[in-house]
């Protein structure tokens, strides 16, 4: 059996983000790490979105940044025109590429494809393997998307399409998200905000198809890319033990009233890393105990009345679009707060507190 000073189960988006604060930061100098990761090769399988608010290390991953969108309900569409903070999407193949290319040069960083070999009772662990339970009934952001090419330029990659809401909704939310990363390329998006438990909405091929030919009036493509995936909108039940520490959508980096989870693991990662000397000891990170409670009747709000919520999403954009992105991005001050709350209709809200 090997013993390591770290151990981080699952080398994903959490794993090599923290793995990698910790290599440039030399803490893996004099201190030896595992990574735990059953993957057998890395290549794209996720492209990560998101307003850049706060630095990260992934500048040089990125496939393209916007910073105007659009948002539509049924005959209406707003352009939001935001000049602060960029949009940025991120694709995992050159994120994973420039982390494990860095990594290979510390010796003291070994890989495992599992936990059998390792002795795990006196290293700190970073867990970020998700918990295998049933969530059947709970809330998932799922979706399906097509990088698609197409033969004549059509897209404008000036602006993109956050939420789309003109589609069939089926009793729960539903929206296309369209992110044009050149004029003849895009990236576009099913994407489901209800419980998994109505296979109905998962049909996503031919959504996709669908609004492709319908919608964007786009007849003659090919698909380069799909990505597919479930994103939990609730925390998960992870234990908390003293030498281990949940990371990733597993440590509820996830903001629940948006399903955004990257930027949220990068300020995690560097938390970790700052108090890395101390860390049996420093108080728990969290993305912030009053988004937890305004996301929780958000959804409450959401599972009791989803045919309102293409309007309280249309409406929420109709605030400053600097306060709305702060606040989707966890940053937001007490105005902020309340220029939010202000769009909102507030009687279903306070009948969902609880
Ligand atoms: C397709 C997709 C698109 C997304 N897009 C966005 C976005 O645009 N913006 C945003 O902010 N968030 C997005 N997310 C949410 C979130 O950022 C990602 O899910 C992110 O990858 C979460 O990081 P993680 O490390 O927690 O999980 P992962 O990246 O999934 O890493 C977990 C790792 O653990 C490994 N593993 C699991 N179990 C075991 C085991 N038993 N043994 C060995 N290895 C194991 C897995 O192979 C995986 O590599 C997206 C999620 C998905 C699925």
């Amino acid at each position: 059996m090997k013993e390591f000073d770290y151990v981080i189960l699952g080398g994903g988006c959490a794993g090599l983000s923290l793995a990698y604060q910790l290599d440039i930061n030399n803490k893996i100098k004099n201190k030896t790490l595992a990574i735990v990761e059953m993957r057998e090769e890395y290549k794209r399988d996720k492209t990560w979105s998101f307003w850049k608010i706060t630095d990260h290390n992934f500048d040089d991953c990125i496939i393209k940044s916007w910073n105007n969108f659009t948002i539509n309900i049924k005959s209406e569409t707003y352009e939001v025109l935001n000049k602060e903070y960029p949009y940025q999407t991120i694709d995992s193949g050159l994120f994973y590429q420039k982390i494990l290319k860095q990594l290979k040069q510390n010796k003291n960083i070994e890989y495992f494809k599992n936990t059998n070999e390792l002795k795990l009772e006196n290293s700190i662990i970073f867990n970020s393997f998700p918990k295998k339970e049933n969530h059947e009934n709970e809330l998932w952001q799922h979706f399906k998307g097509l990088e698609i090419e197409t033969s004549k330029n059509i897209f404008d990659d000036e602006i993109f399409n956050l939420m789309d809401f003109d589609c069939d909704q089926k009793k729960n939310v539903h929206f296309f998200y369209t992110l044009p990363f050149a004029k003849n390329r895009a990236l576009i998006e099913t994407t489901w905000l209800s419980k998994m438990n109505d296979k109905s909405l998962e049909d996503y091929d031919i959504q996709l198809e669908t609004y492709i030919k319908d919608t964007l009036k786009i007849k003659d493509y090919k698909i380069n890319y799909e990505e597919e995936g479930a994103i939990p909108l609730f925390y998960p039940r992870n234990k908390v033990d003293k030498n281990k520490i949940n990371i990733g959508s597993s440590g509820g980096m996830t903001r629940l009233s948006t399903g955004y989870t990257f930027l949220n693991i990068q300020e995690h990662s560097k938390y970790l890393v700052n108090n890395i000397d101390q860390i049996q000891n420093v108080k728990p990170y969290h993305i912030g105990k009053k988004y937890e409670f305004l996301d929780k009747i958000f959804l409450n709000v959401l599972k009791s009345h989803p045919d309102k919520m293409p309007k309280i999403f249309f409406n929420m954009f109709k605030a400053p679009p600097k306060k709305v992105i702060k606040f989707l991005s966890n940053k937001s001050n007490i105005f902020d707060d309340l220029s939010i709350i202000f769009k909102m209709p507030k009687w279903i809200f306070v009948k969902n507190i609880f």
